[in-house]
């Protein structure tokens, strides 16, 4: 074991006030476990029937083959329900006049509550709205649309009347947006005639045009436009019509659909960062069922808890944990329309303190661009409110993990790193508040039902502390079913690698105490001299540096080692490149995890190529490494493409 692992095996025990409190203990936790995969029918019924109303009972608990013949995944097939009911209606009588979303605007100044009555009633009318338009159950519907609460309205009203939702992140381009809106066939967008980010308008209907003047898009019907901020926007009458004329003339009483369990609740496109976007189908009964379970116990919900995950709802991280599981345990949500760094980089921390926010659920990528700026970031707040910090969307590096849990949550909170897919529908390897001991960088354990194994490149289940290809041995209610449109393309990308076995694509480490380490994507994985090695570990040694800010590491090939180890590298605010530091940082590396390890070029630039939900695409910068240039493939999902421009430049010119 290298030193970095050593160092980054540190324990933070569980605080015994959680263990008391938390919904889940320790032995709660091995018990509930052992339950839910000797006898996961008897467990999922039970969750299944306490979580959710059923408007018809289901019998059958579970019908899935992971066979690549025949890949098939049910889940309580024979009852029926209406996912916007079991967040909404079945609160009426017990929290009509609850808040259920805090919204706080771009403007430090705006803000609104809104609550289950209210929402209800929203979605009601809107529901309407969209049937008075055409819409059927079954019909796709894209909604393209900033953070404000008309999107979680339009998402709702949706499930209410079983169309199925597509929602596309506000940040994409009119051409990706088009490709998306043609994947699907979507019959509706549903948009706003501006966002708002950062103090800068967004022109979303104008993308919206521009997306439409696709020739091959041919299902599109009527675009709906939601009032943000009154800016210009060209009008098409036959096809636009504005969402407030829609919903004054709408009823606000709207009877739900009907929806057996495994009709489609939405499609997601995934984010793009090995490549083109997969259009991913989530049925309805065992998408809320795991939604519901994971957000209580990960998150240790209790009533009243504000509950702010920061992800955009363009993202399954907004879908699962911003508003179906949230709502499903009738909870409070805040949704931010801003970034976490607007107006300044302690936005984040005044918000938590202006709504006495409880629980955090934000990414790697935004604490480690705080993480640079030092102590501003807390300045000036208390943050008294916070018990439990969150994380999700790429490894955590322990260097980060610590900031979060020390300069964010003053070692007072856990911090829960959870490893999870957009296929996955929601959290699948979590340390539990109240039940695991924590260790920075690891997403420690399986949560109820999931059962992971590693297994080497023949499919070979390995046992005990060891490296390997992250597998799901059998289904969970939350499971992905299909890609829409082209179950072959599920059955070749999750399903093919290794037989009856659901493929990651990441790979993990455990180690002694059965803890899950991942160690990025399988692609990734650097072969030098023989040696097998993850990114994170090389990423996290970098970012372990006082200068650093992130790293991302590719392989390029390498007439000796096979592949060398290239290093790109920002810098933390106030410090300058230089081939001096270069040599520092490489020294540093070396010593931290060893001469195998030590970097063959570091590149420091001004930016790293990321999706637009913050990942590091490394398969781009793969390919500028290995100065291939003209063969990026898929750049669509990129946040700012001319970082890539950057980072051509500086590789030609080295
Ligand atoms: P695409 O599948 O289109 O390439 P993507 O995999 O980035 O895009 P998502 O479904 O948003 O799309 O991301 C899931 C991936 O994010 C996981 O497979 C894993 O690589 C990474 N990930 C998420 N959470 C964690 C975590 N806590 N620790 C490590 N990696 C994580
Ligand atoms: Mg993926």
């Amino acid at each position: 074991m290298t030193d970095q692992q050593k160092a980054s095996e540190k324990v933070y025990r569980v605080k015994p006030e959680y263990a008391d409190s938390a919904w889940i203990n320790n032995e709660k936790y091995l018990e509930m476990y052992q339950q839910s995969v000797v006898n996961p029918d008897g467990f999922w019924r039970e969750q299944a029937n306490e979580r959710i109303d059923w408007i018809k009972p289901f019998n059958k608990v579970r019908n899935v083959s992971f066979d690549d013949h025949n890949v098939d995944i049910r889940w309580f097939e024979d009852g029926t329900l209406n996912a916007a009911a079991n967040c909404l209606d079945r609160h009426l009588e017990t929290r009509a006049d609850q808040t259920a979303i805090i919204w706080e605007g771009d403007n430090p100044e705006e803000d609104r509550t809104i609550t289950y009555k209210e929402l209800h009633e929203e979605v009601s009318r809107f529901g309407n709205a969209l049937r008075s338009q055409g819409v059927r159950k079954g019909d796709v519907v894209c909604i393209y649309m900033p953070m404000i609460p008309e999107a979680a309205v339009a998402m709702l009203a949706c499930a209410r009347i079983g169309a199925i939702h597509s929602v596309v992140f506000g940040g994409f381009s009119p051409d990706a947006l088009a490709g998306r809106i043609e994947d699907s066939n979507a019959k509706i967008v549903i948009t706003a005639d501006e966002g708002v980010r950062a103090g800068r308008s967004i022109a979303l209907k104008a993308n919206v045009d521009e997306a439409l003047t696709h020739p091959s898009i041919r299902s599109l019907e009527k675009v709906i436009v939601v009032k943000r901020t009154g800016g210009d926007i060209a009008w098409h009458d036959a096809r636009d019509v504005w969402y407030e004329d829609l919903i004054k003339l709408a009823s606000p009483n709207c009877p739900v659909e009907e929806m057996a369990a495994e009709d489609p609740l939405f499609i997601l496109y995934t984010s793009g960062s090995t490549g083109k976007p997969k259009g991913v189908l989530h049925t309805t009964g065992g998408y809320m069922v795991w939604a519901s379970i994971t957000h209580q116990y990960v998150f240790d919900y209790h009533d009243g808890d504000v509950y702010w995950c920061t992800a955009d709802v363009g993202w399954i991280t907004g879908h699962t944990y911003l508003l179906y599981g949230p709502l499903a345990n009738g909870g409070i949500t805040v949704m931010m329309e801003s970034v976490p760094n607007y107006p300044n980089s302690a936005r984040m921390a005044q918000i938590v303190d202006k709504h006495q926010v409880n629980i955090l659920y934000t990414a790697p990528t935004a604490i480690r661009s705080l993480m640079a700026e030092g102590k501003a970031p807390v300045e000036g707040t208390s943050r008294s409110s916070l018990r439990l910090l969150g994380s999700v969307g790429e490894p955590i590096n322990p260097e980060a993990w610590e900031w979060y849990y020390k300069t964010i949550g003053d070692e007072r909170c856990p911090v829960v790193d959870t490893w999870w897919q957009t296929e996955t529908g929601g959290i699948m390897i979590t340390p539990l508040p109240g039940a695991t001991d924590m260790k920075p960088g690891s997403a420690t354990r399986p949560f109820f039902g999931v059962q992971p194994a590693l297994v080497d490149n023949s499919g070979m289940i390995l046992e005990g502390a060891t490296d390997g290809n992250l597998v799901m041995v059998d289904s969970w209610p939350g499971q992905s079913r299909s890609v829409y449109g082209d179950h072959e393309r599920f059955v070749q990308t999750y399903f093919s690698t290794f037989r009856g076995m659901y493929f990651t694509g990441d790979g993990a480490r455990r180690d002694e105490d059965g803890y899950y380490w991942i160690t990025g994507r399988v692609d990734d994985v650097l072969n030098v001299s023989g040696h097998r090695m993850g990114t994170a570990e090389i990423e996290s040694a970098m970012v372990a540096h006082s200068k650093v800010a992130e790293a991302a590491v590719v392989g390029y090939p390498h007439d000796i080692k096979g592949q060398g180890i290239y290093v790109y590298v920002t810098l933390n605010a106030g410090e300058a490149a230089s081939d001096e530091l270069a040599k520092e940082l490489r020294d540093w590396v070396r010593s931290e995890i060893g001469p195998v390890a030590t970097p063959d070029l570091i590149q420091i630039t001004p930016g790293l190529p990321k999706t637009r939900s913050g990942k590091i695409m490394r398969r781009i910068l793969r390919k500028i490494a290995a100065n291939e240039h003209d063969a990026l493939g898929d750049i669509s999902t990129l946040a700012d493409p001319t970082v890539v421009d950057t980072l051509i430049d500086q590789r030609l010119n080295r």
